[in-house]
């Protein structure tokens, strides 16, 4: 009889927006008339912008002629992607990176949920907390021990060493859910650590284009040392509205060097070379040159504008939100304002209250693990009608 993967049981039903989609579907059956106004699921709302709609469209052009269609991507991604990256992304920073440290993918999502196939079960594993489900959830799947390390305003939302030595830390900065970040002197002592304990750094930088203040880094690689370290994720999805287009890429250092357990010496750029050849097909050529255009100086300034106007939408939020005394984190260098709730409501019952009584929706904090009890997130990647009139709505059920 056929066995199945019994931790897969023990993850719970639930994924947090299915849950908050269940809740609101129930929420406009039952009041059809009401305006439900979404600053929940961190989706775009905004078109995607003119210089990746133009490659897109040449793109598909091409493919359409004998003589320029394309079949099967290469597994790692096309070169003038992987080349503009390097220049735009690490080249500018001061970074070096070789182009076969780079893997295209169809995003950030698939990458650190599939980064654990080269790591063994026996690993013990870090992670922050609150965070993406997706860190604890793939680890829970593959039955690893894991230790979470609390962000909270008690900390500065600056995670603690863990109790016991990690050999897997899961770091995600500018950080979802919290928008909190690490400044360079904050990483650098994770980067020392993981150089002391011979861990690795999973590193999701998916946020990476909203920073807007200096001394934030925008890669880990900024930190001496980190390639020895670290693999760094990002994703073309928030930067430039790639949700549904799908574009991500993830850096594997050769310089990562892991240990068998025979305490042979093994790259993991080599391993996830492996993986990803095996099981992964390559990202749509169409949507790599969409991404290519992102790198353009057409495409940086039209997502720039992008960029700044949800990082508005921040700003209103915040500052209404603390207008009206609730303690808010986040939303300077991310699209994500962390709040406290008022009255001492359970998360989710800050959910409910907000959608019974004012019809909007955000994302309960408890959602994102237990330190996010108490705590909600807004995001700011609604329309701006719909951001201020959320903001209004609030003030006028919580006052000034
Ligand atoms: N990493 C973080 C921290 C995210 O918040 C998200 C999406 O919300 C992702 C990764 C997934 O990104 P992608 O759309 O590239 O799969």
């Amino acid at each position: 009889m056929v066995k199945i993967n019994e931790h897969y049981t023990e993850i719970g039903n639930n994924y947090l927006f299915a849950e908050v989609a269940r809740r609101v579907r129930e929420y406009k059956e039952n009041y059809p008339d009401k305006k439900v106004i979404s600053l929940g699921i961190g989706d775009i709302t905004q078109p995607i912008v003119p210089a990746v709609i133009e490659a897109v469209h040449k793109a598909t052009e091409e493919m359409s002629k004998a003589e320029t269609v394309r079949g099967y991507a290469p597994d790692f991604g096309y070169d003038f992607l992987v080349n503009a990256i390097l220049r735009h992304d690490f080249q500018e920073r001061g970074i070096h990176l070789e182009p076969d440290e780079i893997f295209v993918s169809d995003g950030a999502k698939s990458d650190t949920g599939n980064i654990g196939d080269i790591l063994s079960p026996d690993n013990y594993i870090a992670i922050t907390d609150p965070a993406y489900p997706v860190y604890v959830d793939t680890n829970k799947m593959s039955g690893r021990e894991i230790e979470l390390l609390p962000c909270t305003p008690d900390n500065n939302f600056v995670p603690s060493f863990p109790k016991k030595t990690a050999d897997v830390i899961y770091l995600c900065y500018p950080n979802n859910p919290t928008g909190t970040v690490l400044t360079k002197d904050q990483l650098k002592k994770w980067v020392d650590y993981a150089i002391e304990n011979q861990s690795l750094i999973l590193f999701d930088a998916a946020y990476e284009a909203f920073i807007s203040e200096d001394d934030i880094p925008h890669s880990i690689y900024e930190i001496p040392g980190a390639k020895k370290v670290a693999i760094e994720f990002r994703s073309f999805s928030k930067t430039a509205g790639f949700t549904g287009m799908r574009a991500g890429y993830t850096v594997v250092p050769k310089e990562l060097i892991a240990k068998t357990s025979k305490g042979e010496s093994i790259s993991l750029n080599a391993l996830w070379k492996r993986r990803q050849s095996t099981k992964f097909n390559g990202t749509a050529y169409i949507i790599q040159r969409g991404a290519e255009a992102v790198y353009t100086p057409e495409g940086q300034k039209q997502i720039k504008k992008v960029i700044d106007y949800y990082m508005e939408n921040a700003r209103i939020i915040k500052e209404s939100l603390d207008s009206m005394q609730l303690k808010t984190y986040g939303g300077i260098n991310a699209p994500y304002i962390w709040v406290k709730t008022p009255d001492g409501m359970s998360s989710w019952e800050f959910f409910d209250f907000l959608l019974d009584k004012a019809q909007i929706v955000g994302t309960p904090g408890s959602g994102f693990g237990e330190s996010g009890e108490g705590f909600f997130r807004f995001t700011a990647f609604g329309n701006r009608e719909n951001t201020l009139e959320a903001v209004e709505r609030i003030k006028t059920l919580l006052g000034e």
